[in-house]
C-alpha cells in the first residue's frame, strides 16, 4: 500500500513499481475519474466530491474496492488512494481476511507542504485549483494522517522521502518493498 498525502507522486511510482513487480495498481484516484469521464451514476455522485476537494464516500470507494479484489483476477496488488480513512481501513481489513490475504508493507512517502502545492497547482487537473488543493490537504490531515498510527501499531509502516528526482525516490521505495512482495 502507498499512503502519502496527495501530490506525493503515488501515482508515477505506483505505475513504475507495479511494471517492475507484476502487481495489480488499484488506484481510486484513477477509478473515480473514470468514471465521472463515463458519465456512471457513480462518477456523477463522485464528481461533486473530487471538485470540493472532499473526499468520496467511504461506502462508494469501499465498494469499488471490494469489486476489484473480488475479481480475483490478481493476486498481488498495490493499493495506492485507498484507504484514506480509518473506516476505509478498517473494511479493507475485513476485505484481506475474506480473502485470507495480508498487507506487506504501508509505505508512507513523505513531501513537504510547499512542494505538494506548487506539484497540484502545477498538474492543472479540475480538482487542482488553490481552494481544493488547500481542502484536500486539510482533509488529509484531518482523515488520512490517523492511518500512520493505524498502520504503525502494526509494524507495517516505512517512511520514504518523497522529495528529490523520481528515481531516486522510486530507489527509496524499493529498498522499502520487503522481499515477499518483489
Ligand atoms: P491525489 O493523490 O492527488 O489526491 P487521487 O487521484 O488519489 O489524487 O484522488 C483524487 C480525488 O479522488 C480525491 O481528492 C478524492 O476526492 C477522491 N478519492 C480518491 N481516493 C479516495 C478514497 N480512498 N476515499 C475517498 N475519496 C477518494
Amino acid at each position: 500500500m502507498f499512503l502519502g498525502p496527495p501530490g506525493a507522486g503515488k501515482g508515477t511510482q505506483a505505475e513504475r513499481l507495479c511494471d517492475e513487480l507484476g502487481l495489480a495498481h488499484l488506484a481510486t484516484g484513477d477509478l473515480l475519474r473514470a468514471a465521472v469521464a463515463d458519465g456512471t451514476d457513480l462518477g456523477r455522485e463522485a464528481r461533486r466530491y473530487m471538485d470540493a476537494g472532499e473526499l468520496v464516500p467511504d461506502e462508494v470507494v469501499i465498494g469499488m474496492i471490494r469489486e476489484r479484489l473480488a475479481d480475483g483476477a490478481s493476486s498481488a496488488f498495490l493499493l495506492d488512494g485507498f484507504p484514506r480513512s480509518v473506516p476505509q481501513a478498517e473494511a479493507l481489513d475485513a476485505m484481506l481476511v475474506d480473502l485470507a490475504a495480508a498487507l506487506d508493507a504501508v509505505i508512507a512517502i513523505e513531501v513537504g507542504r510547499d512542494e505538494l502545492i506548487k506539484r497540484m497547482l502545477g498538474r492543472k487537473r479540475p480538482d487542482d485549483t488553490p481552494e481544493t488543493v488547500e481542502r484536500r490537504l486539510r482533509v488529509y490531515e484531518d482523515q488520512t494522517r490517523p492511518l500512520f498510527g493505524y498502520y504503525g501499531d502494526r509494524g507495517l509502516l516505512r517512511t520514504v522521502q518523497g522529495e528529490g528526482s523520481v528515481d531516486g525516490v522510486y530507489g527509496s521505495i524499493k529498498a522499502a518493498v520487503p522481499a515477499r512482495a518483489g
